[in-house]
């Protein structure tokens, strides 16, 4: 590749089926990167494309040494294919964007100026969504969920296209977790971050692969990689259900002894079902809590990332644990 020369800028591209868009993305791409001055590569992941992808995408590793293309043996998904392209880039700072040419390649000049000023992670928010209202809406409620279980506030967790620096890469790549949300998870190494406003355009060629089951998968891997807040709810449902089924219970024994009231067979057994039903939720949210337990376990995540280690024999901004 670059006879020794570093890189500075490594753009990674996810694609899977997109050999409508690849010679124009490769174009705008090489015209941004060019623009920014800086030594760069760009990094094409084919995850497992029937069409002729992956041979267009060998073409232009070919012809030009700035190219890297890596196969995956299979269609393993966006998210996957993303992070096998952060692991293979070198450069000081990774752009992420997709194949589609949705995101607009111009845009990486004004992200790596936010890098140049100080930021570990530049965010891009989506102006004028060029997507239909099936995928807007729900994606507004997908965000504010995100933004709570993350704990940073962004407008547009579900644009793929950023900015980060090698340290987060490096973070990232201490993930072991199969079930990722690659965006919500550079959240969640911390770090300075910004947003910045960008243009979307329409998907020209071909069409998205995200359809509402695989959108959901994302969202439920969201939420219950990032807390195990639904276990819960269903601990506190049972408490509260079984509670209102002894009050009740309470409640009509009293009437029926004290006051000497005649009860219907409908009222008591209505009664029994909710102590019933709310002592199996209890049990629910209890195992629940230990299979939570479990989850966190086989994660494995770091369990705490130091900022800098100081050392007047090494470099700093090391990271250890
Ligand atoms: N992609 C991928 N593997 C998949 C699905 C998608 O690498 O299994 C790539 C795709 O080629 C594109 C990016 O991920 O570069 C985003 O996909 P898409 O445009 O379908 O998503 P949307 O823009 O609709 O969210
Ligand atoms: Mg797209």
């Amino acid at each position: 590749m670059q006879s020794g020369q570093e890189v500075f800028v490594s753009a990674v591209v996810p694609m899977f089926n997109e050999e409508g868009s690849l010679p124009e993305l490769y174009r705008e791409l090489k015209a941004a990167l060019e623009a920014t001055g800086k030594p760069y590569e760009m990094v094409f992941v084919d995850d497992g494309s029937t069409d002729s992808t992956a041979e267009l995408a060998l073409n232009l590793c070919e012809k030009d040494d700035r190219v890297t293309f890596v196969k995956l043996s299979r269609n393993f998904g966006h998210h996957s294919a993303s992070t096998c392209g952060m692991d293979h880039a070198r450069g000081e700072v990774v752009v992420l964007l997709d194949a589609d040419l949705q995101n607009d390649p111009a845009d990486i000049p004004r992200l790596l100026e936010k890098i140049d000023a100080g930021y570990d992670v530049v965010r891009c928010w989506r102006q004028g969504r060029k997507d239909p209202v099936w995928r807007t809406i729900p994606s507004k409620f997908v965000n504010w969920l995100t933004c709570r279980a993350t704990g940073v506030k962004l407008h547009d967790y579900g644009c793929s296209m950023l900015a980060m620096r090698r340290r987060v890469v490096e973070r990232m790549s201490r993930f072991t977790e199969r079930n990722r949300h690659v965006s919500g998870l550079i959240s969640w190494t911390g770090g300075k971050v910004c947003e910045i406003k960008v243009r979307h355009r329409e998907r020209r060629h071909g069409k998205s692969r995200y359809n509402f089951a695989s959108l959901l998968r994302l969202t439920v891997n969201l939420m219950t990689g990032f807390s195990t807040l639904p276990l819960q709810i269903v601990g506190v449902l049972g408490i509260l259900t079984s509670l209102l089924g002894f009050v009740g219970a309470i409640y009509l024994v009293i009437k029926r002894y004290v006051y000497g009231v005649d009860l219907s067979g409908v009222v008591v057994a209505t009664a029994v079902i909710f102590v019933f039903v709310g002592i199996n939720f209890l049990a629910l949210g209890i195992m629940g809590e230990y299979i939570g337990r479990i989850f966190t376990e086989v994660q494995a995540r770091p369990y705490y990332i130091v900022e800098s280690v100081f050392s007047r024999k090494r470099a700093t901004g090391e990271e250890q644990q």
